[in-house]
């Protein structure tokens, strides 16, 4: 069986990995301890936090086909969110809900989508990988050692565009189109309060200020009780301050989410700070994935695409349908 080695076990990985698990021998290897990738949740104590998606909806007819039976397993349930703009510290009213494609979540975080569909497939944790090289015979992925992390016949980079442009070999056809994708920055606050504030609605999208999302994260199904925010900064803003110590950034995001939540948010039991480098793409109009036969590389993800969960399985699947008829 050809040998494929797949770079990421966030959704597009995931969903690569399972499609082509039947006709080729995969792997698929991480660098980071958890699964999912951006769809990602912490838990501190009794709080627990979605700190990169979310949510998502589906919106097309194969996205809605996939999510349909994780519905009825219990991985994946609506999130029934009152959300609401937000400009200069008051509600200008509520946000028009999308009967078609309602917010979805994962359960019991985020992250629990990409932990069932790990299951069966085999699996290479925590092996960040620093270079991928070519020995005649076949494909190595090496980590910053140089230690060999796998060897494969064909190599798929499912990391964000400016990992996988820095990833996939000089030659590889399509470098030069991944390597002109561009991704937004984002911070991500995580507020685990001792008493939750008085408010009529679970999350909020917001103008004027340097956060553009506050979240009541423990509003969503299946989360613990306990009272969780997740707060977003704006890309522009999140960029500009992206390498500044945790703390300042901490306090000016601490004080406009104050500002729109009415409460004195300063006292949070939890308060933890993500640097998302590369958080989300803007949408694009070239091929949903990149294929290189006579290379044997590829690469998708999201941002093949746009920034959305979505986006990431359109791009999985339009890259395993490509595959599937060479493997
Ligand atoms: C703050 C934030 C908010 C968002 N909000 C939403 C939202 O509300 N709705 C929505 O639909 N989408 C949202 N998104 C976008 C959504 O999370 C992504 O579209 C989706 O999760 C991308 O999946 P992916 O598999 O393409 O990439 P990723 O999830 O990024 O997966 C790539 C994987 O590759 C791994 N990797 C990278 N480099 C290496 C390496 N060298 N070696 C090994 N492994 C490596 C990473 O650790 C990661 O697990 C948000 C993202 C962020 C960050």
């Amino acid at each position: 069986m050809t040998r494929v080695a797949v770079i990421g076990a966030g959704l597009a990985g995931l969903v690569l990995a399972r499609r082509l698990r039947d006709r080729a021998d995969v792997t698929v290897v991480e660098k980071s301890r958890s699964l999912g990738g951006r769809m990602a949740t912490r838990r501190y104590g009794r709080y627990q936090f979605d700190h990169g998606a979310q949510y998502f909806r589906a919106r097309t007819e194969a996205f809605r086909a996939f999510v349909g039976p994780l519905i009825k397993q219990g991985v994946v349930a609506p999130w029934p969110a009152r959300v609401v703009d937000v400009a200069d510290g008051k509600v200008l009213g509520e946000v028009a809900e999308e009967a078609e494609a309602p917010p979805l979540v994962a359960l019991p975080g985020m992250n629990g989508l990409g932990r069932h569909l790990a299951a069966g497939l085999r699996l290479k944790w925590q092996r960040p990988v620093a270079r991928v090289v070519h020995n005649r015979r076949c494909w190595r992925l090496l980590d910053e050692d140089d230690a060999v992390v796998t060897e494969a016949d064909w190599v798929v980079v499912t990391a964000p565009a400016p990992q996988a442009h820095r990833l996939l070999p000089e030659d590889f056809a399509g470098r030069g189109a991944v390597g002109a994708i561009g991704m937004s920055a984002c911070f991500a606050l995580m507020l685990g309060l001792r008493r939750k504030p008085l408010l009529d609605w679970q999350a909020a999208r917001i103008r004027g200020s340097e956060i553009r999302w506050i979240a009541v994260d423990s509003s969503k199904p299946g989360r613990p009780a306990a009272c969780s925010l997740v707060v977003h900064g704006t890309s522009d803003w999140s960029k500009a301050h992206m390498d500044e110590k945790p703390e300042q950034i901490e306090s000016v995001m601490i004080e406009a989410a104050s500002e729109v939540t009415g409460d004195r948010l300063g006292e949070a039991e939890i308060c933890r700070l993500h640097r998302w480098r590369y958080a989300r793409a803007d949408t694009r109009t070239g091929p949903a994935s990149f294929v290189d036969p006579d290379r044997r590389l590829a690469a998708c993800g999201d941002w093949c695409v746009d920034g959305r969960v979505e986006a990431a399985f359109t791009s999985a699947m339009d890259l395993a349908a490509s595959l599937e008829k060479i493997l």
